[in-house]
């Protein structure tokens, strides 16, 4: 497989961006070899500028759960186009987008959209600063939540004190105000409330984490953190930039029947395009400007080009309920089939899976929390990845992220892609 053109693209790409990315995890920093540059994608298949193809599980980090180039939301974004694309004020299709969150997700009860995840999340967290009047948050250690500030935190020495920045450039005033528990471990998040009571405004949680490889909530795990939340008067915040409209309609709220006070979405929600929303209990979100205090703006908040893109993405998810089925038949199909080759193979795995989002680790050890995501042979890893490129197969680029499916995957689609990793398994043990 030649990759010459993305090659000299790369090589040009670094004198003028910094690590040649607009953002880290595309560099293939962590499987070692040059990024490939995408010139274009259809359906199931994305080809890069050298004119290979690849079948895709990544989908954009999710968007693409349609498939790439679908032609409804294509002609929805031409017929928007032609009566112009920004205004700065108030459209039709704001009102609609926000109309089907409201009720495809039954929690939000009023939201805001904003033009990424990033901006989601910060911005409820301050909301729900301002409705409690409580400065600290607690987010979970492996959880990512965009690249604000607050969620750029370490855990700290001990269980009980504050974070520590984990980014240059992020401030100790800021890290201690970000209190770090331990996915799937409640008593970690009592220790926090109990040792900083009346002072947490909220929790902040991927209710089925996905950025440190695909995490499952235990059971019991979720409805905890309501109680914990309600019996302390803070805001439980649901991330669901990955899962919402994935996992279910409603995401992981109607999945596992758990509501949050405020919700954080993206991703699929802008038919990929940029948008992100936030929303919850129509008290909380009444404290957002203009109708409260709490400020959060933006010039291109609810782009009538990203609003025809997420609109008829939304239209669609909810019309055609068997798309989900048809997600879990596909995921199904392939977590089944590569269990059933890492026996024969006997690779020592663990695979965690839900829906279309699943992540192949390679430690035989259960993964449950950040620390033991971080057991997996990342070697192994980096070997397995570069012999499915060359066969064909575009997975993420890091062992600490899911795969995301789009129903564009065939039958013929699943059986290469289990060809592939047989081949690479006996390539790579
Ligand atoms: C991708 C992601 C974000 C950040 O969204 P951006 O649009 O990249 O800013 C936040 N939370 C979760 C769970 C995500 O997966």
């Amino acid at each position: 497989m030649n990759h010459s053109i993305s090659k000299e693209l790369f090589a040009q790409a670094q004198k003028l961006i910094p690590g040649g990315v607009n953002s880290p995890v595309r560099a293939f920093k962590a499987v070692g070899g040059n990024p490939i540059f995408i010139k274009k994608a259809k359906g199931a298949y994305i080809y890069d500028e050298d004119n290979n193809q690849y079948i895709e599980l990544i989908n954009s980090w999710g968007p693409m759960i349609l498939g790439h180039a679908n032609e409804m939301i294509a002609e929805a974004m031409q017929k928007t186009l032609e009566n112009s694309w920004s205004f700065g004020a108030p459209t039709r299709r704001e009102v609609e987008m926000a109309e089907l969150i409201t009720q495809m997700m039954p929690s939000i009860e009023k939201v805001r959209l904003v033009n990424s995840g990033t901006e989601a999340c910060l911005s409820a967290v301050r909301v729900a600063r301002g409705y409690t009047q409580r400065e600290k948050i607690i987010k979970f250690s492996g959880c990512y939540h965009g690249h604000a500030d607050s969620f750029l935190i370490a855990a700290g020495s001990g269980a009980i004190t504050f974070g520590t920045p984990d980014s240059l450039g992020v401030t100790q005033g800021v890290a201690n105000d970000t209190l770090i528990a331990n996915y799937n471990d409640l008593a970690s998040v009592q220790t926090l409330v109990d040792a900083n009571q009346n002072q947490i405004a909220a929790i902040i949680i991927e209710p089925v984490a996905g950025n440190m490889g695909l995490v499952l909530p235990e059971k019991d795990f979720l409805q905890g953190l309501r109680n914990i939340c309600d019996k302390n008067g803070i805001v439980l915040i649901f991330d669901e930039v990955m899962t919402g409209f994935r996992l279910a309609k409603g995401g992981v709220q109607e999945r596992l029947g758990i509501k949050a006070d405020l919700t954080t979405l993206g991703k699929i929600i802008g038919g990929g395009l940029p948008v992100g929303a936030y929303g919850g209990k129509a008290d909380i979100m009444n404290c957002v400007a203009p109708a409260g205090k709490v400020y959060q703006a933006g010039t291109l908040s609810g782009n009538p080009l990203a609003m025809s893109a997420g609109l008829a993405m939304l239209n669609y998810l909810n019309n055609t309920p068997e798309v989900y089925q048809n997600l879990e038949n596909i995921g199904e199909k392939l977590t089944q089939g590569i269990k059933k080759i890492n026996e024969k193979m006997g690779l020592n795995y663990t695979l965690n899976s839900i829906g279309s989002m699943f992540t192949l680790f390679f430690t035989d050890k259960k993964v449950f929390d950040f620390e033991s995501a971080l057991a997996c042979d990342l070697d192994l890893f980096g070997k397995y990845f570069q012999s499915m490129l060359k066969k064909g197969v575009y997975l993420a680029p890091s062992q600490f992220e899911s795969l995301f499916l789009s129903i564009a995957l065939s039958q013929e689609n699943i059986d290469h892609i289990l060809h592939a990793h047989e081949a690479s398994l006996k390539e790579i043990l």
